[in-house]
């Protein structure tokens, strides 16, 4: 099934229904629907084919709806966006996916004005028609009604979507409809999403769940989708509470910026059913502060990765009492989990292994990257990176991920650990803990910390802290305060930074 039908089908089944609600503006079904067609018959006369690729650079708001909808509706590939990337990081992903055409919102269309001219795709902005763009409502307005059908096949591809680049280069993830469908057609199964659910996106619609399991499982439903173009905590709770939010995603910084909002209190979030959360790790202190601040149990914790569909293991909320912290025991529908050796056999309980994954929502592979790809899918299962182990009642405990682990003398030191347990003094704010080069170890450990007032003596006090809470070997040699963390758009710290900044700082000497 062509995703864009889901929006065909809830168009004809609840026509009036809510779908889409952005700021004052609320759309029915039908009237998405409408627009959707429009859309596409221009975009065909334009010249966009079924296999052409394009891009999407939006926050959300409707206008991203329809241009996702209408790209499929003509069998097309869509490629989303992080609207926060800059010009440079844009043009990388244009070049490498091979883009067509490119849709920007007009709030961000002038982000890409020195590429016009330059590459070679059709500009189309969300606002007026201007020098070297084309207009999308205009599109929309002379566009025809009737459906446009292009048969596809599941195994179609539907979908690019560029990594973060946490771990490197961003890598364009291939996912066809059965992928993106089976993730979706899990969220809402697990969720127990249904045509009543209210769902609210305040995360970028850009990365893999926030689109393919909360945006398209949402539409599975025939739910209504609050679109909110950016995250603030104040745009969280006030929309939760407007729009009697039944189900809401959100990174784990989302939930943890929330948290501490001084006037969370103030909010009715009773409405929510699901309060799911994942894309990076939270601690078990973490979890059950989240769960305090919302006075909620019903946290859901989601482990995956843009690779999987997202799909993975979740915790579900009544798991959270005892495993928080965790990322549950079981695969969620469509998937199964393993954690096995450097061989590809399971590692005995409590034994430190890489989570590998196998399922309907894996990647069909990454675009144009046969060599990464192969490493990546080994006999039907994805590796993923993570490293994990299991407890005593199957629950999986995530390590870390296996490009952050530091070899000291031939030992291997988790920097997970050590960042949970220095989170937990008071006057640190934030840390992470990275490898740095050392002649005779091969590497030694550092913590970077932003503290919330000056430390007198760091480097004594987070030792002092650490000593008898980890083994010896673990505690970090070397600190450095810094005032910020350097982070990706999700909130994810940004390793490769801080150890080049370390690198920088043993070459000055
Ligand atoms: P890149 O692949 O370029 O490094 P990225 O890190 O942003 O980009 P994602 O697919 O967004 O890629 O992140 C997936 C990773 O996030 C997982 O491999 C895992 O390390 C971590 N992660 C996801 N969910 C959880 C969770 N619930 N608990 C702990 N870690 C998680």
């Amino acid at each position: 099934m062509n995703i864009s039908e889901l929006l065909a089908r809830n168009a004809r089944k609840f026509p009036d229904k809510e779908a889409i609600i952005e700021g004052e503006v609320a759309l029915s079904y039908r009237e998405v629907d409408q627009n959707v067609n429009r859309l596409a018959s221009s975009l065909a006369r334009l010249g966009i084919r079924q296999g052409d690729k394009v891009a999407l650079y939006m926050p959300n708001t409707k206008e991203f709806a329809y241009a996702y909808f209408a790209v499929l509706r003509l069998g097309a590939i869509v490629v989303p966006v992080n609207a926060r990337l800059t010009a440079a990081e844009v043009q990388y992903i244009l070049g490498h996916s091979e883009a067509k055409a490119v849709i920007a919102h007009d709030w961000i269309y002038k982000e890409l004005e020195p590429l016009v001219g330059h590459v070679d795709v059709i500009w189309i902005k969300t606002g007026e028609a201007q020098d070297g763009w084309r207009s999308l409502s205009e599109l929309i307005a002379n566009g025809t009604a009737e459906t446009i059908v292009c048969p596809l096949k599941e195994d179609d591809e539907a979908t690019i979507l560029y990594t973060s680049g946490t771990t490197g280069k961003p890598k364009g993830v291939l996912f066809t409809y059965r992928n993106i469908l089976a993730v979706a057609n899990m969220m809402a199964f697990e969720t127990k999403m249904n045509k009543d659910s209210r769902l609210l996106h305040i995360m970028p619609l850009s990365h893999s769940a926030p689109l393919h399991l909360f945006f398209i499982g949402g539409m599975y439903v025939g739910a209504t989708h609050v679109l909110s173009p950016s995250f603030s905590p104040e745009a969280l709770l006030s929309l939760v509470e407007k729009h009697k939010i039944t189900h809401f995603f959100g990174a784990p910084v989302a939930y943890l910026l929330t948290a501490k909002h001084p006037r969370l209190y103030e909010h009715d979030l009773s409405s929510v059913q699901y309060w799911t959360y994942g894309g990076a790790p939270l601690s078990s202190n973490e979890v059950q502060f989240i769960a305090k601040q919302f006075r909620t149990d019903r946290l859901m914790c989601l482990y995956g990765l843009t690779e999987a569909g997202p799909n993975g293991v979740y915790l579900a909320p009544e798991e959270h009492a005892t495993k928080a912290g965790s990322v549950g025991k079981h695969a969620a529908l469509h998937c199964e989990v393993k954690i096995v050796d450097e061989y590809g056999n399971e590692v005995p309980v409590g034994e430190v292994g890489e989570v590998v994954l196998a399922g309907e929502g894996t990647m069909k592979g990454y675009y144009k990257d046969e060599e990464k790809t192969a490493e990546a899918l080994k006999n039907g299962w994805l590796y993923t990176g993570d490293l994990a182990r299991r407890d005593e009642d199957g629950y999986i405990w995530i390590v870390d991920r296996k490009k952050d682990m530091i070899i000291s003398g031939g030992v291997n030191v988790y920097p997970k650990e050590i960042e949970d347990v220095l989170r937990t003094h008071p006057a640190v704010v934030d840390v992470a803990v990275v490898g740095v080069p050392h002649p005779e170890w091969g590497e030694t450990v550092k913590a970077f910390v932003v503290t919330a007032q000056p430390i007198e003596n760091l480097a004594e006090e987070c030792k002092r802290f650490l000593e008898g809470k980890v083994a010896d070997y673990k505690i970090p040699r070397l600190y450095e305060e810094i005032r910020e963390l350097p982070r990706n758009t999700t909130g994810k710290v940004l390793k490769q930074v801080l150890r080049g900044m370390s690198n920088e700082t043993i070459a000055r000497g």
